[in-house]
């Protein structure tokens, strides 16, 4: 305890002064706290943790927060009444720095979970119900954040699983994708299982190993271990109609093969893992070493070598600089330059003061995630939504997202001083939201600026055994090839076949434009259900954890419908799942990465964009509360 005291004046030079206040509220019972002067005013530039304030109402905010967390500590630990709903929605409004509208509030509400219910716990309570959970089998493909979450939420249902995952681990891209400097884009305390909090994060954005011992220790502390089949690759899925099953053929560590049934299967491969090595005349030829990025080949030492990079997105964007001080010499190719987000803490330390708040001061964990979740719900979505009476060039799909543009470009600008060519070189000429923007901390630009780094901009006509040539004609030699290039991430479920109603095949049906009801259901493939299947993926708001867990609740509670009304399958119905698409392709053509003249994996080979949901974080939670009975044939 005398630790801890002495711990609070650190401590609370570090805290994130709005969450700090929220906290206060707990622990006074002050309400009256939520004043004029202590709002906070964010700036978007800004982290945000000193809220905007004085110097003086920081000192004034700190001196309150000192006396009474010690005050709390030195009595009995209990806390006033938890303040009323009333206080609790103007508590909101307060942190966010604006007035949340009333629609996201049940929402955030679940989010903040301040009385720590895990509101998405499935209730499988009833004598029905607990017996049907007891009959149900579901075979889960893919063991990475999805897998393992749909494994939990099944459990704790009561219903019997089976995860089978290719790899000889748990974790999905946290355990692939071992590139050096690969970390999370989205903060730690809130790229999380909302279940499954971790105040003992060690940066604020996670790096890949730290990631993948956290989902290791979920997959343990929920015995899901003894459920798994590792090393083992899923064939095919075929719905035996008589049978009203799912018979999945699955090729064993041992080579064998073995036919699993099912009552449902729920597809949890995630959309970035099949590498996409670039179609690139005489690839092959290449007589040095040559790896994608997601294949990273940690027994090649790049000390002193003479490396090329093709692709300048996210995952080049992070090893990028990392690799870039030990090789000898490197060519970064650039087809598209990433928009950079200015993110100043990116690879920032939690510092052991920051951990001790969100350990000790009584709520300020829960309102630290709340802003964490609120500043990147649906803010930035206006800026990236096409105008169509937008009369600007094509970079700007409105005169906000041109604004934006221009402040970004000024933030490149102070980095690249006194190299204008750098900064013409690595300007995006699409609008912003067209990709999803990287997070910048100036490693970067510092990387691209070192004197044995050369960023290429002319297009790469083919490869020779001894490197790359550019349409320039230049042959760059080099003596390694990483491919940062990206997945192909629209040939969704594309490593097994799957064969629904009447033997129709799911790829044959999508005929290359892969679509589904929510991102979940597909016509013809009865109890088929898809996590992070099409038009699930986010490019400026929330994390795919929280669509994780919204698609998850879904899809248990389609079960708990056949479950209560004691029948066997459903299946969208052809009519509601085409009418859904019309309003995401509608929707999805308004939004900058829709623009035609951005190109993007977002796109699929039709042109389509089969990846991102258009809508706001808040329609996709409402729609997935609960399935619509009308919706589906049910048999
Ligand atoms: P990516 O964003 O698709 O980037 C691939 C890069 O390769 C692009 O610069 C692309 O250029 C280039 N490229 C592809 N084919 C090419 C060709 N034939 N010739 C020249 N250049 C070519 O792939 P990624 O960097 O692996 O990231 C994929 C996604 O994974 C990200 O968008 C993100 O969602 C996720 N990710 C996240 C993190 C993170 O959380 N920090 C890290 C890594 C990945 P064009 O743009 O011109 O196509």
């Amino acid at each position: 305890m005398a630790r801890d005291v002495q711990m609070i004046d650190q401590a609370l030079a570090e805290a994130h002064l709005p969450a700090l206040l929220m906290s206060l509220i707990h622990i006074t019972g002050d309400a009256s706290l939520l004043s004029d002067e202590l709002k906070p005013a964010y700036d978007f530039f800004a982290e945000g943790r000193l809220g905007g304030y004085s110097q003086a109402t920081q000192d004034k905010l700190r001196a309150m927060a000192k006396a009474a967390i010690s005050d709390y500590m030195a009595g009995d630990g209990v806390l006033p009444p938890p303040p009323d709903p009333a206080t609790i929605r103007r508590m909101m409004d307060f942190i966010a720095g604006v007035e949340v509208p009333e629609r996201y509030v049940p929402l955030l509400m679940e989010e903040l979970s301040l009385d720590g219910v895990d509101q998405k716990l499935p209730s499988w309570d009833t004598p029905q119900l607990k017996s049907a959970a007891a009959k149900t089998k579901v075979l889960i493909i893919g063991a990475g954040m999805s897998g393992l979450l749909t494994a939990i939420r099944l459990q704790q249902a009561g219903i019997a699983f089976e995860i089978i995952d290719k790899n000889a681990d748990v974790g999905g891209t946290w355990l692939e994708n071992t590139y050096p400097g690969c970390r999370v884009d989205n903060p730690s305390h809130l790229y999380s299982l909302s279940f499954e909090p971790n105040h003992e994060w060690p940066q604020h954005f996670s790096t890949q190993p730290v990631l993948l011992k956290y989902f290791q220790d979920v997959a343990e502390r929920h015995g899901l271990r003894r459920h798994m089949r590792l090393n083992t690759t899923v064939k095919e899925a075929r719905f035996d109609e008589a049978a009203k099953l799912w018979r999945v053929t699955i090729r064993r560590p041992d080579g064998a093969e073995e036919v699993l049934t099912a009552n449902a299967v729920v597809s949890a491969v995630g959309q970035l893992n099949q590498p996409n090595l670039p179609n690139i005349e005489g690839r092959d030829s290449f007589a040095g070493v040559a790896f994608h990025s997601a294949q990273w080949r940690g027994d090649v030492d790049l000390t002193g070598k003479r490396v090329a990079v093709i692709g300048t997105g996210a995952s080049a964007f992070q090893f990028v600089p990392e690799i870039a001080p030990k090789v000898a010499d490197m060519v970064v190719f650039q087809r598209t330059p990433p928009w950079l987000g200015p993110t100043p803490n990116y690879h920032d330390d939690v510092t052991e003061r920051e951990r001790w708040l969100l350990q000790h001061v009584p709520y300020y964990e829960k309102w630290y995630r709340f802003w964490l979740f609120w500043m990147m719900t649906d803010g930035l979505l206006d800026a990236i939504t096409g105008d169509p009476d937008y009369q600007g060039p094509p970079t700007a799909v409105s005169q906000v997202n041109a604004e934006l543009r221009e402040m970004l470009i000024g933030a490149m600008a102070l980095q690249t001083e006194g190299d204008p060519e750098l900064l013409a070189k690595i300007t995006p000429q699409y609008p912003l939201g067209g990709k999803r923007s990287v997070r910048d901390n100036g490693v970067w630009i510092a990387a691209l600026r070192r004197p044995n780094v050369h960023l290429i901009t002319e297009a790469i006509t083919r490869i020779t055994p001894k490197g790359v040539v550019t349409a320039d004609g230049t042959e760059h030699e080099v003596d390694v090839i990483i491919y940062g290039a990206g997945f192909k991430a629209s040939d969704f479920l594309r490593t097994f076949e799957v064969h629904g109603r009447d033997g129709v095949e799911l790829h044959d049906q999508w005929k290359g434009d892969a679509r589904a009801y929510l991102g979940m259901t597909v016509p013809n493939f009865p109890n088929f259900f898809v996590v992070y299947g099409p038009n699930t993926n986010i490019v400026v708001n929330g994390s795919i954890i929280f669509f994780s867990e919204c698609s998850v609740r879904y899809i248990i509670e389609a079960l708990k419908l056949l479950a209560e009304t004691g029948k066997s399958t459903l299946e969208p119905k052809q009519a509601v799942h085409d009418a859904f698409n019309e309003k995401v392709d509608a929707a999805n053509r308004g939004m900058a990465w829709g623009a035609p003249q951005v190109n993007s994996w977002y796109k699929n080979a039709t042109g389509r964009v089969s990846q991102n949901w258009p809508f706001r974080l808040i329609d996709y939670w409402n729609a997935t509360l609960k399935p619509n009975p009308d919706d589906f044939v049910i048999r």
